[in-house]
């Protein structure tokens, strides 16, 4: 019989990468043996240094850092320094408790160092697809953007970081990260083959990167009280979400979010009510700002709620998004292509508007649309951090209408819920990714202690 194994997990604390580790973590515990009596899981706390780095008292998520007035994270680099200042407590908690073996990710670089003080191996968490892996290596190995100007990813889209030349804080990082990544036992990816074959072939075959693939991991959230405490606290309630929603035909419902990170500015935000409404579909729209008192907050139209009243519903805050998006009465979903909202949007079986702004989305955008052919591009050109471009409300009207209701909406929707059939299928018991994670903790728990 197998070994019972003991896995540690070390998120880093944003919830674009914390979400899909506990998942993952919930994935692994599900393998256990004891399952009559529930999947075992434990918490360790660790303190996060914030006030010491000049940080503010429980900046603990970089949702959380302020930013200056033009909209920089300055203190970005201050947090990434108190994440460093985790080192020594992490490793005294290795030492202590010896996991037989350690994902830790990728922002986490000295965890490779750490793991390996006490031959732990050490798997990376990116929490990107391997569309956007194989993108990023071939752009830093060949650096297209230098001499084309014309391809089809543009040189506006292709991040800043990737672009510089000159050392900052953010190449120093991604060095440190790379070197992490080399010494490592391996890269655990959230992602399925069926979605992304010939990229992840490419990914271990041709630049020899050894990894597992183990999701999509937010489908281990079966029931609705998972998927309504899942990240955050949900600023509406459960019932009265479902009931708007059990009110609205199959399919009809457009649910617009921009994932954790993404700050519009309120014009932005008043464009799109405009094109909403414009559309004259109905919709779930997360904001992420909160109501000032009782007026009519500023970006939106004069009268917009009352008028939309029935028709749109504006969740401001964190909304459920995996309750809504599974959701039947859900037909397409505006977003900005962050990975774990992607798959997601895959696992629902709805189309996308793919709106990306910064970090890798523009290459989850190129995925969607030119590659599964299941997204409609929103026209965003330029790569801006937490921002994005301004976007016109004729461009998002368009966008959504042809998604929901244009000559190509039918057959992108078919092709959408077969990959949702087919992520079903890979994780359940003899699917791709339910054998990849098989074939992971049957590795590790052959490994000598
Ligand atoms: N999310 C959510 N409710 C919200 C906003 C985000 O549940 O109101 C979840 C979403 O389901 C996803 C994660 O937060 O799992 C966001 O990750 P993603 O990679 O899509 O984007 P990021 O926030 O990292 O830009």
């Amino acid at each position: 019989m197998r070994r019972e194994i003991h896995m540690f997990f070390l998120p880093f604390l944003a919830h674009g990468h914390l979400i899909p580790v506990v998942d993952m973590a919930k994935m692994f515990a599900s393998r256990g043996r004891s399952k009559e009596s529930g999947i075992h899981i434990g918490v360790e706390l660790l303190n996060f240094p914030a006030v010491d780095v000049g940080l503010p008292e429980g900046c603990e998520n970089v949702d959380l850092i302020p930013t200056s007035q033009d909209g920089n994270l300055e203190m970005i680099t201050n947090f990434f320094q108190a994440a460093l200042m985790l080192q020594q407590p992490f490793e005294k908690l290795l030492q202590g408790r010896k996991p037989d073996c350690l994902v830790a990710d990728t922002f986490f670089h000295w965890a490779t160092d750490a793991a390996n003080k006490f031959r732990i191996p050490r798997l990376v968490f990116h929490g990107i697809s391997y569309f956007s892996f194989c993108a990023s290596e071939c752009m830093s190995l060949y650096k297209p953007y230098k001499k084309f100007s014309d391809i089809k990813l543009t040189r506006n889209q292709v991040p800043d970081y990737v672009k510089q030349d000159a050392e900052t804080n953010s190449t120093k990082l991604l060095k440190a990260i790379k070197e992490a990544e080399l010494k490592s036992y391996g890269v655990v990816v959230n992602s399925f083959y069926e979605l992304e074959a010939t990229y992840a072939d490419y990914y271990r075959n041709v630049l020899g990167k050894k990894s597992w693939h183990v999701g999509p991991v937010s489908l281990c959230s079966g029931k609705n009280i998972d998927k309504v405490e899942r990240g955050n606290k949900s600023a509406i309630d459960e019932q009265e979400c479902l009931e708007w929603l059990e009110s609205k035909e199959p399919n009809s419902v457009l649910y617009i979010c921009f994932g954790s990170r993404t700050n519009f500015t309120s014009s932005q935000l008043k464009e799109i009510a405009m094109a909403l409404e414009a559309s004259e579909l109905q919709f779930i729209w997360v904001v992420r700002k909160q109501k000032n008192n009782e007026e009519e907050d500023d970006w939106l139209p004069e009268g917009f709620e009352k008028r939309m009243e029935g028709k749109g519903l504006i969740i401001r805050g964190w909304a459920p998004q995996v309750l809504i998006l599974d959701h039947e009465a859900v037909g397409g979903f505006v977003t900005h292509c962050g990975w774990n909202s992607t798959l997601e949007g895959v696992c629902a079986g709805v189309p996308m508007v793919t709106w990306p702004a910064f970090a890798e989305q523009f290459y989850n955008e190129k995925l969607l649309t030119q590659v599964l052919n299941i997204g409609v591009a929103v026209g965003a050109q330029k790569w801006v951090r937490l921002m994005g471009e301004f976007v016109e409300r004729e461009s998002i009207e368009k966008a959504v209408k042809e998604m929901m209701k244009g000559d190509k909406a039918e057959e992108m929707r078919n092709k959408a819920k077969a990959l949702a059939e087919a992520a079903k299928k890979a994780v359940e018991k003899g699917g791709s990714s339910y054998s990849d994670l098989d074939a992971l903790i049957e590795e590790i728990s052959l490994r000598s202690h």
